[in-house]
């Protein structure tokens, strides 16, 4: 595919969620298009220089005609041996004051990965010791998955026909977390399959992701029954899997999908309301939260607030892989 169809599926993305700037910062579609509708002639530059492009790739076909500065490659993954998260936490949050998390909202933005984005909630020290828990011996996400597939820990594998551990790159820079597994999670073990999860593919779709770009993972690996919420106690009994995958990834953000993964991972009852529009931090990973794509299905008016929140998370990953940009 040409960066120009790449672009134009991609912008056809973007209008479905009814949005009208690229992620690449300031540009906007118009410009985009212009940008790669010139490209596609030959541009002359300031010097009077003809530009061709040719990359296939509409983000650098962008960057070679002159859309935003050259981003530096994203540094390989190395050492991807497990770290304890306090290590990471401590990396990221040092010399940080810890609030509580009920005040967290309101803190200064000294924090925060991206200028103007205020920080959140911190989660993440010694106090807080999960490493106790078996999960903690588990060294690789395919161990996981199978005491994931045998665990009893609490009474939703009775009732599940199959697991769901999480599913996609296991070296992911952007994690994703959800609730739980509903009907086609559950008859497929695989996450986000059904309606929710085809709308979650286009949402990070639009932010230049696929499936295999990411890892997906819920608070509960298993289905409630009829979909209930989770109970307090199967999350306490589940979320060391979660903890430790996201442990074993280390990813560069993660982005919580609606009220119960939000509220779980930062330990707060604070609404999706309140915690969205922050960069909060999940033992030094950055962590945004916006609406579950379920809710999305239901009203429209929230598909705004979750572009934006996924611009954000786009905009840290970015920031991430190229810190001098
Ligand atoms: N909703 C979730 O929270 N997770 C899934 O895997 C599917 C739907």
């Amino acid at each position: 595919m040409d960066a120009r169809e790449a672009l134009r599926r991609y912008l056809e993305q973007r209008r479905e969620l009814g949005e009208s700037e690229l992620v690449l910062d300031s540009l906007s579609v118009e410009e985009a298009l212009r940008l790669i509708g010139a490209a596609g002639k030959g541009r002359r530059t300031h010097r009077g220089d003809d530009v061709s492009i040719t990359s296939a790739d509409w983000r650098t076909a962008l960057r070679e005609a002159g859309a935003v500065p050259e981003q530096p490659k994203a540094p390989a993954k190395t050492g991807r041996t497990a770290r304890a998260l306090d290590d990471v936490a401590d990396e990221a949050n040092e010399a940080v004051h810890v609030p509580t998390t009920e005040s967290a909202p309101d803190a200064q933005s000294t924090e925060s990965p991206l200028d103007g984005v205020p920080a959140g909630i911190i989660i993440g020290g010694a106090s807080r010791a999960l490493s106790d828990d078996p999960a903690f011996k588990l060294d690789t996400l395919e161990e996981i998955a199978t005491v994931v597939a045998g665990c009893t820990r609490c009474p939703l594998y009775a009732t599940a026909k199959n697991p769901v551990p999480g599913a996609g790159n296991p070296d992911a820079d952007f994690m994703i977390v959800g609730e739980a597994p509903g009907q086609n999670e559950d008859e497929q073990g695989v996450p986000f399959v059904g309606q929710a999860g085809q709308l979650l593919i286009k949402i990070i779709g639009a932010i230049g992701l696929t499936r295999d770009d990411v890892f997906i993972a819920n608070v509960l690996k298993h289905r409630p029954p009829g979909n209930r919420n989770p109970l307090p106690e199967e999350v306490t009994a589940c979320s060391p899997y979660l903890v430790r995958q996201i442990e074993l990834i280390r990813p560069k953000v993660i982005l919580a999908l609606g009220t119960f993964a939000a509220q779980t991972l930062l330990d707060t009852k604070l609404t999706i309301g309140k915690l969205r529009g922050q960069v909060h931090r999940y033992y030094g990973v950055p962590l945004v939260v916006t609406y579950h794509p379920a809710a999305l299905l239901r009203n429209s008016a929230w598909k705004r607030p979750t572009w934006e929140d996924v611009q954000l998370a786009r905009r840290i990953l970015d920031r991430a892989v190229a810190p001098g940009a």
